[in-house]
């Protein structure tokens, strides 16, 4: 079975070729645009993947070595994501699927986000039903009860920011450029967690908050600078660390809480933000820490990729659910 799979939910252009549950091509095209605006601009987004998508679907097929006559089926982001973005690829997907006259199959990027593990791929193992989810990126923080592929509960979420808007936004703040988040972390990797305390947010049960870790770093930022201009720059690794400090210790107590509550210990992580050297190894240390079993996606497979929308789309396929050619972009789908 050859899956060409389709990733245009925000500002990433990406096509993959799966063989079965392998990854034979995975093809991802940035947009460097929006650096300067310190945020993805949707309208440039949907542009540049109009521009991108047929070389990147052409270089994905051509270093699978497959010919688009050999395809099995068409893979796609629905949703969530911005909705420009979405109808590029959403649109492509579907005049291909019926010019090659094979079936249609959409995806959920978070669904895919986290079942990214099912990749078969040395570099990364495939957890065992149920497990945890913690899906981290841009757009989402979640916690999800996955029992089965398709049978996925959210049991806690953000009331406010993504934690990798915390990131990016925190980022800004300090002037770096979009996104910031593995900027940060890099930093971090060189400075003091604990030189400025940051504070914790108070929200009840499995839920999230990180708007107010944004106010109170650029309060913070903002009196320091008064009294020292160049505040930023001489602490700027200090700053970092403490705010990933921040950010893991959050993730961690709310991952902690959960696994008591519902008695799962397989945990996985994924989404952009599990790229974070600092919660991967956070998860890690739970293995002996709190006896999980921890399950770490391959770096390629956390920020958007189109290999994860594969891997869902060949899962798909295997139950023959297949998506109507009238199919819309959907911008809030829900796991
Ligand atoms: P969603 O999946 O919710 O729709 P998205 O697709 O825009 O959102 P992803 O591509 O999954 O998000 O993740 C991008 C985010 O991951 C950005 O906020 C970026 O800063 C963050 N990120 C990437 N690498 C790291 C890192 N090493 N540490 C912290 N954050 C990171
Ligand atoms: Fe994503």
């Amino acid at each position: 079975v050859y899956i060409l799979a389709i990733e245009s939910s925000c500002d990433d252009t990406s096509a993959a070729v799966l063989q079965n549950g392998k990854v034979l091509s995975n093809v991802v095209a940035n947009q460097k645009i929006h650096e300067a605006y310190g945020g993805v601009v949707p309208e440039l987004a949907s542009r540049a993947h109009q521009q991108n998508i047929v070389p990147v679907v052409h270089q994905a097929l051509a270093i699978a070595n497959i010919d688009k006559k050999q395809l099995t089926a068409i893979a796609f982001t629905r949703g969530p994501g911005l909705m420009g973005s979405l109808l590029v690829g959403t649109s492509f997907a579907k005049s291909l699927a019926l010019g090659l006259n094979i079936p249609l199959i959409e995806v959920n990027h978070m669904q895919a986000h986290i079942l990214a593990h099912f990749i078969e791929d040395e570099a990364q193992s495939i957890p065992k039903f149920p497990f945890l989810a913690m899906t981290i990126s841009g757009g989402h923080t979640q916690i999800v009860v996955v029992k089965d592929h398709f049978d996925m509960e959210v049991i806690g979420e953000t009331i406010d920011d993504a934690v990798g808007e915390a990131y990016d936004k925190s980022g800004k703040i300090l002037g770096l450029s979009y996104p910031a988040g593995p900027q940060i972390d890099k930093l971090a990797n060189q400075g003091n967690p604990k030189a400025f305390p940051f504070p914790k947010p108070k929200v009840q049960g499995l839920n999230f908050s990180f708007s107010g870790l944004k106010t109170a770093i650029l309060y913070f930022i903002q009196k320091q600078t008064k009294e020292n201009p160049d505040f930023i720059q001489e602490n700027l690794k200090d700053i970092c660390a403490s705010i990933q400090y921040t950010i893991v210790n959050i993730i961690l107590d709310k991952l902690k809480k959960a696994s008591k509550q519902t008695g799962i210990k397989t945990i996985a992580i994924g989404g952009g933000v599990s790229a974070n050297s600092a919660i991967r190894k956070a998860l890690k240390d739970g293995e002996f820490k709190f006896g999980w079993t921890a399950h770490i996606p391959k770096f390629e497979y956390t920020t958007d990729n189109a290999a994860m929308i594969g891997i869902v789309g060949y899962l798909k396929y295997l139950k023959k659910d297949f998506t109507d050619e009238a199919v819309t972009a959907n911008s809030r789908i829900k796991i």
